[in-house]
């Protein structure tokens, strides 16, 4: 690998860009993956044009406005540059999308910038490294994360759904999922594949359909990842990761607790084309965060059965993390935000005791997930 320093020619972004896709060359070809070029994903898109376009019309969309939309995001990826093996541009370019919301809201860094992508990794970290020699950070995602928060936000929509719309409501929702049979698979395929393989289930089998309440859906995504990149962006912007100021004595869930607060502050300024109740009430980081935590505990229960997890060394507890942001509410005059939040973390309690007994009959049954790591810190994995 070249260090940046190395390349007199190169302005520091490129350096930093440089050096970012090589670690993504080096992790792809370890994790054994190889993606399509932006040019070869677009042209896989144009060879499903058809049955995509019946897709987006039954969203809603016009053939029109559907033709529009396809059209927009085939330009969208096949302008990506070609950055090389393993540099997926469909998560290159859901991320630019995502950092660009977050560098226009949040205040101005005074650092040289960010450069970002997946990581290589078959996994559903997220993460911000300082580039040595720069003051750019490199913020970076395992394939399997935004694969994770689309299936998780649409398995949502549907359990939280009423006549009237997405109802703050865990046991509501949870009697829901336990009366469809459909729903329950869906939610168990996806916890136990993540728990397992580290990364979510092939789209293969993945049959619930359309939420009638796409549009909300389509909110509590953005507002899951968007949180995800402003949690990284605030690590970036407090130089969590300059050298100088990451020393053994630095308490790494006090950057947590920072990177959280300011994720969600970003996420409560967020309007993007119009308001997102999802983001603004930081029901899009509960929602990821408490995903991440259930996967965690099945994990657990996989590898050791009975017991709960060890608090990870380096984060704090998932419901530490929810009333760090019910502490931002009360400064902001805020009291009604919780009450999503609060229903998400209810939900992920409440989907959890329902799973558990299927992963201790899978341990029972003697079989080991793929990753089989100590039960410490759950393994760097999560590292959000
Ligand atoms: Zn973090």
């Amino acid at each position: 690998m070249t260090a940046p320093d190395d390349e007199p020619n190169l302005s520091p972004m490129e350096a930093a860009e440089d050096y970012r896709r090589q670690r993504v060359e080096s992790e792809a070809k370890k994790s054994g993956v190889s993606t399509p070029s932006p040019q070869e994903l677009a042209d896989l898109i144009g060879l499903n044009r058809t049955s995509l376009l019946s897709s987006i019309q039954a969203l809603g969309a016009s053939p029109k406005e559907a033709g529009e939309l396809l059209d927009d995001y085939v330009s969208a990826v096949a302008a990506e540059p070609d950055r090389g093996s393993g540099a997926e541009a469909n998560i290159q370019e859901i991320l630019g999308k995502l950092l660009r919301a977050v560098t226009a809201i949040a205040p101005d860094t005074g650092r040289d910038g960010v450069v970002f992508g997946p990581s290589g990794e078959l996994n559903l970290s997220a993460s911000e490294r300082t580039i040595p020699g720069l003051d750019i950070s490199s913020i970076s995602v395992g394939y399997g994360l935004p694969m994770l928060c689309h299936l998780t936000s649409g398995l949502l929509a549907h359990s939280f759904a009423t006549a009237e719309g997405l109802e703050a409501d865990a046991e509501g929702a949870m009697a829901r999922v336990l009366k469809d049979k459909v729903l329950l698979n869906h939610w168990q395929r996806l916890i136990l594949y993540c728990a397992w393989e580290g990364m979510p289930p092939p789209r293969a089998g993945w049959s619930l359909g359309i939420s009638p309440f796409f549009r909300e859906q389509y909110d509590l995504l953005w507002a899951m990842e968007l949180f995800v990149a402003a949690h990284e962006f605030t690590h970036h912007a407090q130089s969590h990761t300059v050298s100088e100021t990451s020393a053994a004595e630095r308490d790494p869930n006090i950057d947590e607790e920072e990177a959280d607060v300011g994720g969600y502050l970003i996420s409560r300024r967020s309007t993007s084309s119009a308001p997102n109740p999802f983001a603004q009430s930081g029901a899009g980081a509960a929602a990821v965060l408490c995903v991440l935590d259930v996967i965690r505990k099945a994990e657990f229960a996989l590898v050791h059965g009975e017991g709960e997890p060890p608090p990870r060394g380096d984060h704090p507890a998932t419901r530490d993390r929810l009333a760090l942001m019910a502490a931002v509410d009360s400064i902001e005059g805020d009291a009604t935000s919780r009450a999503y939040r609060d229903a998400f973390a209810d939900f992920f309690d409440l989907l959890w005791e329902s799973l558990k007994p299927l992963m201790l009959a899978m341990r029972a049954s003697g079989k080991l997930p793929k990753r089989n790591d100590d039960g410490g810190d759950g393994g760097g994995w999560l590292p959000l």
